[in-house]
Protein backbone atom coordinates (compact mmCIF):
# COMPACT_ATOMS: atom_id res chain seq x y z
CA UNK A 1 0.00 0.00 0.00
CA UNK A 2 1.61 3.21 -0.90
CA UNK A 3 2.08 6.07 1.17
CA UNK A 4 0.53 9.61 -0.29
CA UNK A 5 2.26 12.58 0.00
CA UNK A 6 0.21 15.34 2.46
CA UNK A 7 -0.72 18.76 0.77
CA UNK A 8 0.43 21.66 3.02
CA UNK A 9 -1.06 24.75 3.66
CA UNK A 10 -1.25 27.75 2.08
CA UNK A 11 -2.22 25.23 -0.80
CA UNK A 12 -5.65 26.43 -3.12
CA UNK A 13 -6.79 22.77 -3.02
CA UNK A 14 -7.65 22.58 0.39
CA UNK A 15 -10.29 25.22 -0.14
CA UNK A 16 -11.72 23.86 -2.44
CA UNK A 17 -14.91 22.05 -1.69
CA UNK A 18 -14.63 17.96 -2.23
CA UNK A 19 -17.18 16.04 -4.40
CA UNK A 20 -19.80 13.04 -3.06
CA UNK A 21 -18.45 9.65 -3.63
CA UNK A 22 -20.95 7.73 -6.22
CA UNK A 23 -19.58 4.13 -6.06
CA UNK A 24 -17.97 2.08 -3.24
CA UNK A 25 -15.68 -0.23 -5.41
CA UNK A 26 -11.95 -1.48 -5.02
CA UNK A 27 -10.61 0.95 -6.23
CA UNK A 28 -11.84 3.57 -3.64
CA UNK A 29 -11.14 0.88 -0.89
CA UNK A 30 -7.57 0.95 -2.40
CA UNK A 31 -7.54 4.94 -1.93
CA UNK A 32 -9.15 4.35 1.74
CA UNK A 33 -6.79 2.21 2.72
CA UNK A 34 -4.00 3.89 0.96
CA UNK A 35 -5.26 7.10 3.06
CA UNK A 36 -5.08 5.49 6.16
CA UNK A 37 -1.33 4.03 5.61
CA UNK A 38 -0.56 7.78 5.27
CA UNK A 39 -2.41 8.82 8.38
CA UNK A 40 -0.93 6.40 10.55
CA UNK A 41 3.05 7.05 9.31
CA UNK A 42 2.03 10.69 9.77
CA UNK A 43 1.47 10.37 12.29
CA UNK A 44 -2.45 11.59 12.74
CA UNK A 45 -5.43 10.58 14.19
CA UNK A 46 -7.41 11.77 11.23
CA UNK A 47 -6.87 12.78 7.23
CA UNK A 48 -9.34 13.74 4.66
CA UNK A 49 -9.17 12.58 0.93
CA UNK A 50 -7.77 16.57 -0.15
CA UNK A 51 -4.91 16.41 1.96
CA UNK A 52 -3.80 14.02 -0.57
CA UNK A 53 -4.98 16.15 -3.61
CA UNK A 54 -8.32 14.47 -3.88
CA UNK A 55 -11.19 16.41 -3.96
CA UNK A 56 -13.63 13.14 -2.86
CA UNK A 57 -15.65 13.36 0.41
CA UNK A 58 -13.23 10.59 2.17
CA UNK A 59 -12.49 10.67 5.40
CA UNK A 60 -10.48 8.37 7.78
CA UNK A 61 -10.07 8.33 11.47
CA UNK A 62 -8.50 6.24 14.69
CA UNK A 63 -8.71 8.01 17.56
CA UNK A 64 -7.66 4.81 19.59
CA UNK A 65 -4.28 4.91 21.21
CA UNK A 66 -3.09 1.40 21.18
CA UNK A 67 -0.85 0.54 18.52
CA UNK A 68 -1.72 -3.18 18.62
CA UNK A 69 -5.14 -2.40 18.76
CA UNK A 70 -6.25 -0.09 15.62
CA UNK A 71 -9.74 0.64 14.95
CA UNK A 72 -9.82 2.51 11.54
CA UNK A 73 -13.26 4.35 10.71
CA UNK A 74 -13.74 4.68 6.97
CA UNK A 75 -16.23 7.89 6.25
CA UNK A 76 -17.86 8.36 2.81
CA UNK A 77 -19.68 11.36 2.31
CA UNK A 78 -20.24 11.72 6.22
CA UNK A 79 -22.96 14.56 6.67
CA UNK A 80 -23.20 15.63 10.02
CA UNK A 81 -27.20 15.83 10.65
CA UNK A 82 -27.09 17.08 14.84
CA UNK A 83 -24.66 19.35 16.62
CA UNK A 84 -25.06 19.92 20.48
CA UNK A 85 -25.48 23.11 22.19
CA UNK A 86 -23.07 22.15 24.27
CA UNK A 87 -19.63 23.04 23.78
CA UNK A 88 -16.19 21.15 24.41
CA UNK A 89 -12.57 22.88 23.86
CA UNK A 90 -9.40 20.82 22.24
CA UNK A 91 -6.06 21.99 21.25
CA UNK A 92 -6.09 20.86 17.86
CA UNK A 93 -3.49 20.04 15.15
CA UNK A 94 -3.33 19.32 11.61
CA UNK A 95 -1.58 17.48 9.56
CA UNK A 96 -1.66 20.20 6.95
CA UNK A 97 -0.68 22.46 9.14
CA UNK A 98 2.60 20.62 10.62
CA UNK A 99 3.90 21.77 14.05
CA UNK A 100 1.11 24.60 14.78
CA UNK A 101 -1.95 24.32 17.26
CA UNK A 102 -4.82 26.15 18.62
CA UNK A 103 -7.75 25.64 21.21
CA UNK A 104 -10.79 25.51 19.24
CA UNK A 105 -14.33 25.37 20.73
CA UNK A 106 -16.84 22.64 18.56
CA UNK A 107 -20.07 21.73 19.55
CA UNK A 108 -19.37 18.55 22.15
CA UNK A 109 -21.43 16.06 20.21
CA UNK A 110 -22.52 15.73 16.96
CA UNK A 111 -24.37 13.15 14.91
CA UNK A 112 -23.79 12.12 11.86
CA UNK A 113 -24.65 9.80 8.58
CA UNK A 114 -22.04 8.25 6.36
CA UNK A 115 -21.18 5.16 4.01
CA UNK A 116 -18.92 2.80 5.14
CA UNK A 117 -15.69 0.90 3.88
CA UNK A 118 -18.37 -1.75 3.09
CA UNK A 119 -20.78 0.53 0.77
CA UNK A 120 -23.18 0.17 3.79
CA UNK A 121 -25.14 3.02 4.86
CA UNK A 122 -24.67 3.81 8.77
CA UNK A 123 -25.24 6.86 11.26
CA UNK A 124 -23.21 7.19 14.23
CA UNK A 125 -23.39 9.70 17.55
CA UNK A 126 -20.27 10.57 18.98
CA UNK A 127 -18.72 12.69 21.42
CA UNK A 128 -15.41 13.86 22.90
CA UNK A 129 -12.15 13.45 20.89
CA UNK A 130 -14.43 11.90 17.99
CA UNK A 131 -16.76 14.63 17.68
CA UNK A 132 -14.12 17.09 17.30
CA UNK A 133 -11.95 14.92 14.88
CA UNK A 134 -14.87 14.05 13.00
CA UNK A 135 -16.10 18.31 12.69
CA UNK A 136 -12.07 18.78 12.02
CA UNK A 137 -12.48 16.47 8.97
CA UNK A 138 -15.84 17.45 7.70
CA UNK A 139 -14.36 20.96 7.50
CA UNK A 140 -11.48 19.95 5.39
CA UNK A 141 -14.14 18.18 2.82
CA UNK A 142 -15.76 21.73 2.86
CA UNK A 143 -12.36 23.60 2.39
CA UNK A 144 -12.20 24.48 5.92
CA UNK A 145 -9.29 24.87 8.07
CA UNK A 146 -9.12 25.21 11.94
CA UNK A 147 -7.17 28.32 11.33
CA UNK A 148 -10.23 29.90 10.37
CA UNK A 149 -12.14 29.50 13.71
CA UNK A 150 -8.83 31.85 14.78
CA UNK A 151 -8.42 35.98 14.34
CA UNK A 152 -7.52 36.87 11.70
CA UNK A 153 -3.96 38.57 13.29
CA UNK A 154 -3.32 34.51 14.40
CA UNK A 155 -4.24 33.00 11.46
CA UNK A 156 -1.89 35.07 9.15
CA UNK A 157 0.64 34.64 11.44
CA UNK A 158 0.31 31.13 11.31
CA UNK A 159 0.00 30.90 7.37
CA UNK A 160 3.25 33.48 6.71
CA UNK A 161 5.15 31.00 8.90
CA UNK A 162 3.99 28.20 7.04
CA UNK A 163 4.93 30.24 3.92
CA UNK A 164 8.45 30.42 5.45
CA UNK A 165 8.51 26.66 6.31
CA UNK A 166 7.22 25.58 2.65
CA UNK A 167 10.43 27.64 0.93
CA UNK A 168 13.13 26.29 3.66
CA UNK A 169 11.97 22.49 2.17
CA UNK A 170 12.02 23.43 -1.16
CA UNK A 171 15.45 24.72 -0.94
CA UNK A 172 18.30 22.52 -2.25
CA UNK A 173 22.00 22.25 -1.29
CA UNK A 174 24.57 21.44 -4.14
ZN1 LIG B 1 -6.74 18.67 9.41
Amino acid sequence: MPQKKIVIEPDPILRKKSKPVEKVDDELRRLLDDMLETMYAAPGIGLAAVQVGILKRLIVIDISKDEDKKEPLFLINPKIISKSQQTSTYEEGCLSLPGHFAEIERPAECEINFIDYNGKKKEIKADGLLSTCIQHEVDHLDGVLFIDYLSKLKKDMIIKKLVKHKKELNKIVL
